[in-house]
């Protein structure tokens, strides 16, 4: 039986919206986001490779008060350069410390973890496995991070051609992308048991992830429609949408208010919101008070059919 995970009610006499648990940013966004603004207040450039966190409300506000995304430092004036909450790879924080820029390190401690807790397999001999998608940034910074080249399983059909073509070794070392959600690995790993003589795990998949998909969970399944909230480059947003889904096939990704459509409210009567880590409070706070403010009765023949939800992930 699932835990159950508090929760925020708040109803009108025609709609009930329930709030999954915990919103906002998780603490490691939070440290991102003060380290880069303690950094913009220092008289000196202030860089990025890439997004601090994944989603633009965010991103957009720290450029407009001076975070400069850069591809290369090259030609840049000196000055600090911020590394994004997943990490970068070692030998960019490198090149850019003796270059002589100053390092503001904002990986996130549990991103760090997974880092090492890939060192430590590499150094115990295995075949470091990563279960995570090959494009995202945490990823590149774990390669980043190994003497020896990665493999990086998303799918059982990857982990199959990986047997199929020797590039799966006899002893290997798991670990999963911090944002990724146990429940949509277990396939991959029930496999890889049977395919490999030695087969050691480190569970590197963060906690106040977990926390955030056991609470929208456990909401989905009671309500009519379930919304996530969140950037569509941010993976524990898109992670928890294909959660939520496989439990309430009435799932829907939003960004913020303004994708709300009358085709699922017009029916639905309880409607459950979660939302990624990196989604700021007041988005949520716009897409309740919307539903809320409606004033049709909802009528349950327009229920829509079911969507088919395709789990696509992305860089964030
Ligand atoms: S989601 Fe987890 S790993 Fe990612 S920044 Fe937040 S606390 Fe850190």
């Amino acid at each position: 039986m699932r835990a159950r995970h508090p929760v925020s009610r708040a109803e009108t006499p025609l709609r009930v919206v329930i709030l999954a648990g915990e919103v906002g940013f998780c603490f490691g966004v939070k440290r991102a986001i003060t380290m880069a603004e303690d950094a913009l207040v220092q008289d000196e450039p202030v860089y990025i490779h890439g997004d601090l966190v994944h989603n633009r409300h965010v991103t957009d506000d720290l450029e407009s008060r001076g975070l400069q995304k850069v591809r290369s430092l090259e030609g840049r004036p000196r000055g600090s350069v911020v590394v994004r909450a997943h990490g970068l790879p070692r030998t960019e924080v490198e090149e850019a410390k003796e270059a002589g820029y100053r390092i503001i390190d904002a990986t996130c401690p549990i991103v760090l973890r997974a880092q090492e807790a890939a060192q430590m397999m590499e150094a115990r001999g295995c075949q470091v496995v990563i279960i995570g998608d090959a494009h995202h940034a945490e990823i590149k910074g774990i390669i980043g991070a190994l003497r020896h080249p990665a493999l990086v399983i998303d799918t059982v059909e990857q982990l199959r051609n990986a047997k199929a073509t020797r590039a799966l070794r006899r002893k290997v070392g798991v670990i999963f992308q911090t944002t990724h959600a146990l429940e949509l690995c277990k396939d991959i790993v029930g496999e890889l048991v049977f395919m490999c003589k030695e087969v050691q795990i480190v569970n590197t998949i963060c906690r106040p992830v977990q926390n955030r998909q056991d609470a929208a969970l456990s909401v989905a399944e009671d309500v009519d429609l379930m919304l996530v909230v969140g950037s569509p480059t941010s993976a524990n947003t898109m992670e928890l949408t294909a959660l939520c889904h496989a439990h309430n096939p009435w799932t829907r990704h939003i960004e913020g208010a303004e994708g709300l459509r009358d085709e699922d409210l017009c029916w639905a009567h309880t409607i459950g919101i979660a939302s990624g880590l990196s989604t700021p409070v007041h988005l949520i706070d716009e897409v309740r008070s919307a539903i809320l403010a409606r004033t049709d009765e909802p009528d349950f023949s327009r229920r829509p059919p079911r969507e088919f939800y395709e789990l696509r992930r992305h860089d964030g």
